[in-house]
């Protein structure tokens, strides 16, 4: 399985803080392929009823271009700040479903990190000329022979 369950037990006790240093390897999902594993840096801080999270995570990743399907490396830190409710009325299906039994499935809480954070539209280069909409050229490698490249303004 491609998950890194943390114990979030082991919090419980004397201990209320936990540093984590981890790789954690993703399936590829939102068109990113993820070539390495990300690397995690957290610090988990357990209070009465919360669960708090907060480090980064690095990732390398290929991304597919939404206009020119061409693939290009992602190469991106991202913030992680996230808390759970963990106690008895917490909702097992609600947002802090990455914490069940006392098991943080850190895969999933960064999947969803990342997910929150990347563009809605994957494009390779904001100025991605995009394919010919008439032969499928990538006029990033240059013009086709349709003639009119239909590059659209932006701004
Ligand atoms: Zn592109
Ligand atoms: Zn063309």
């Amino acid at each position: 399985m491609l998950t890194n369950e943390i114990d979030l037990s082991l919090l419980s006790g004397a201990q209320k803080r936990l540093e984590i240093a981890e790789t954690v390897v993703l399936p590829p999902f939102g068109g990113l392929d993820f070539a390495e594993p990300v690397s995690v840096a957290l610090v988990i801080e357990r209070s009465a009823e919360t669960i708090m999270i907060v480090g980064t995570a690095q990732i390398e990743a290929q991304g597919v271009c939404n206009r020119c399907l061409g693939t290009f490396a992602v190469s991106s830190v991202y913030d992680v700040e996230e808390s759970f409710t963990t106690g008895p009325d917490a909702d097992p299906f609600g947002e802090g479903n990455v914490v069940q039994n006392d098991r943080l499935d850190l895969s999933d809480l960064i999947r969803q990190v990342v997910d929150a954070a990347l563009p809605l539209v994957l494009l390779c280069n904001e100025d991605c000329a995009g394919l010919c909409a008439t032969c499928g050229k990538n006029l990033n490698e240059g013009t086709c022979e349709c003639g009119d490249r239909t590059k659209g303004d932006h701004g």
